[in-house]
This record gives C-alpha cells, structure tokens and sequence, in this order.
C-alpha cells in the first residue's frame, strides 16, 4: 500500500468507525430498559447454611426438589460444565452488583415430583420453601426449566411490580424459547439468563460500565448470533462487497508517476514477473504475497507494490524477511483439566531453507469450580412472573 491508499483506506475506516457508532448509539439508546431494579451493592457471598440437597415434602403430596448450591442445580444435566461456570459467574456477578438472587434450576419433569399439572404452582410453591432473594425485598428470581414437559417458568419475587411480569414474558419468548425449539438447551439457558440478567439491571453481564453505543453493538451482535446462519449472508454481502470494491478500487486507482507525474500502467500478471525476484516470485507462487508492478511509460520509473494475503498460512522467515515460511505443529502431550500440554512446531523456509523446532506449551483444560453451596435469603413470591411452552 502507498502512502495515499493508506489515507483512503483510512477516510473509508472513519465514515464506517462513525456511522457504526451512530447506529449503536441509537440501538443502544432505543432498547434500554425504562426502569431497572434498584442496586445495592453486597460484599462478599450470602453466608448462610447449605440446605440440604435431595426432596423435602411440600404438603402437597409433591415432594419438591432440594438445591444443592444457589446458583445453578442442573438436574437435567443440560449445561456443560463450562456453560454452567458461565452461568454461575453471571449470577455471582448479578448478586455482588445489585443484591438480587438468581437461581437456574432444571429438571427433568415435573412428574417425577409428583406434580401433575401446570407449571406455576410447582415454581410458586419451590419458590417460597427455597426463599429466594433477599427477605424485605422480596427481589428475589427462579428460572425453571422443565425439559421434558416442555415448560419453562421465570418466578420473580413478591417485591417486583406486576409490569414486570410482561418483562420476563420477553425474555423467555425472546432469550429461551428460541434455542429450546431447536432443543439447544445450554445455549438457550445461557443466553436467556444473559436477557433476564439485562432487564433487570439495564446491561448484560460483564457490560455494566460500556457506553451506550457499545451496549446498542452488544444487543445487535445478540440479535444477529439468535437469528441463525441466514442472516450472515444477509450482513456479509454488503460488507465484504464493500470491502472487496474498496481493496480493488486502491490497487487499481490511476497513480501518478512520483518522478514526472504522468499516469503509470499497471503491469499483467506473467509480464510483472520478470521484474520480482526469486523469492517475491515464490511468494506469488504460494499466493503469501500478491506484487503489482507500475511502470511509467515516459521516464523509466517503477514501483512494486505488494499486497500481503489476509488469509495465507506461510508467515516471515526471520533470515530472508519473505513470506515464505511454513509451521507444522505436532502434539506431543495433550493438555488436561490437571496439567499443562506440550506441542513441537516445526518451522521451514521454502525460499532460504531455515529450519527451526520450537517447544510450546498447551494451556490447561480450564475446569470449572463446582458446588459453592450457600443458602437463600428467605425471600417469596406470590406467583408473579411468566411461563412458555416449546
Ligand atoms: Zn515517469
Ligand atoms: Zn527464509
């Protein structure tokens, strides 16, 4: 690139960097929650007792499933142990900010409680023997999902007003139930959690300190993630065909001959080779490096500008500084959640012939951290929140 297809590049870099920034003010700006709960910061973790997991007998005839942690019981097993760490920090995160207690809790039916019927009195009455949240405020947030009934239920505590309730009609209809159709339970878990998590406290998880365009991005980039494949097509078309017409546009661009200012020509591909060297041919040839030479047809100035791939394997030889450097990477142990990995990689140069071998180390399989027990805080509902089918 020259020194002026840098300065287009950059003109085009900053109408894209402001327009971009414009549209996710506005998008960030026009989804912000009207009211949020109010904050209150917590220290530390709720310490209170660990309740024992297992059933206790609700009265009912229904013997009610225990929690085992406060954050997520999975009994459905529908997480991954890492999507589940996730999910656990967010709610870690949502109880150090802003006091309320959120708890995930699958299970596999309802019926094998012995509860027969709609899924609301089930989470009311879980709801109030677990005490979730905190007990004057009642802020308290039970996210249910019953795999096999189909069913899930959002209960929120007595303290939210009844508007709320066609909140987290949104979040299940919009956050869950999308995923749960195509029976993508983890993803839809996380990522509902991450949208009741943004209604209740107007940014997502890990987004409480952006600015409005970053979070008008974030719920855009959420959007496009939920609405599948298809969409991508849609976005990139007009993306990389900008992009693509902009690349092509500088290195075809009439440019003047820096000597007497008359417009150079551009040379054809097999006509420019007799003015590369070897290893610039080579780079061609492995398509590293793409050269385009200009000749001025009045005084006999020439200028070789390269292009570099976006997309090539090969990388720089430290000896002949050419694009011609080739990595093969073999295992030689593989990593575990308990100690680190090592992997060879082989170096070779097709242009100048260096060798080397380096040894590096494969990062640990990070594991979560289970169980951290805890108790409620002896908060209730009466029967507030929003349920969905799929
Ligand atoms: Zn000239
Ligand atoms: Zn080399």
């Amino acid at each position: 690139m020259t020194r002026r297809d840098f300065e287009i590049a950059l003109i085009a870099a900053a109408v894209v960097a402001v327009v971009g920034w414009a549209i996710g003010y506005a998008v960030g700006w026009a989804t912000k929650p009207e009211t949020v709960v109010q904050a209150v910061a917590v220290e530390g973790e709720p310490a209170r007792e660990v309740a024992p997991g297992g059933r206790f007998a609700g009265g009912d005839g229904v013997s009610y499933p225990g929690y085992e942690e406060i954050y997520v019981n999975d009994y459905a097993e529908l997480l991954s142990l890492e999507a589940e760490a996730r999910v656990r920090q967010d709610l870690k995160d949502l109880y150090a900010r802003s006091g309320i207690e959120m708890t995930v809790l699958t299970i596999e039916t309802m019926g094998a409680y012995g509860h027969h019927g709609p899924i609301e009195p089930f989470a009311t009455r879980l709801f109030n023997a677990w005490g979730i949240g905190n007990a004057d405020r009642n802020d308290g947030v039970l996210v249910l999902v019953a795999r096999y009934d189909r069913e899930i239920r959002i209960e929120i505590g007595a303290g939210y007003a009844q508007s709320w309730d066609a909140r987290m009609q949104r979040v299940i209809d919009a956050g869950f139930l999308p995923y749960f159709r195509e029976d993508n339970y983890e993803r839809g878990i996380e990522n509902g959690v991450e949208e009741a998590i943004f209604e209740l406290t107007g940014s997502y998880p890990g987004e409480e300190r952006v600015g409005t365009a970053a979070r008008g991005w974030s719920w855009i980039w959420r959007r496009v993630q939920m609405a599948g494949e298809w969409i991508w097509a849609l976005l990139l078309v007009p993306l990389g065909g900008g992009a693509l017409a902009l690349r092509r546009y500088l290195r075809s661009r009439p440019r003047p001959c820096p000597r007497c200012r008359f417009t150079m020509a551009r040379m054809g591909e097999t006509a420019d080779d007799e003015h590369l060297d070897g290893g610039q041919r080579l780079e061609e040839f492995l398509q590293s490096v793409d050269y385009d030479v200009w000749a001025c047809p009045d005084c006999d100035h020439m200028d070789i500008i390269c292009y570099p791939s976006w997309f090539s394997s090969y990388g720089s030889c430290p000896r002949c500084n050419y694009r011609t450097l080739s990595s093969e990477s073999e295992i030689l142990e593989a990593a575990t959640t308990s100690r680190t990995g090592r992997k060879r990689v082989d170096y070779h140069c097709r242009q100048c012939g260096y060798e080397n071998s380096e040894i590096r180390t494969i990062p640990k399989v990070s594991k979560s951290s289970s169980g951290s027990g805890g108790s409620f805080g002896g908060g209730s509902s009466s029967g507030g929140g929003a349920s969905g089918r799929w």
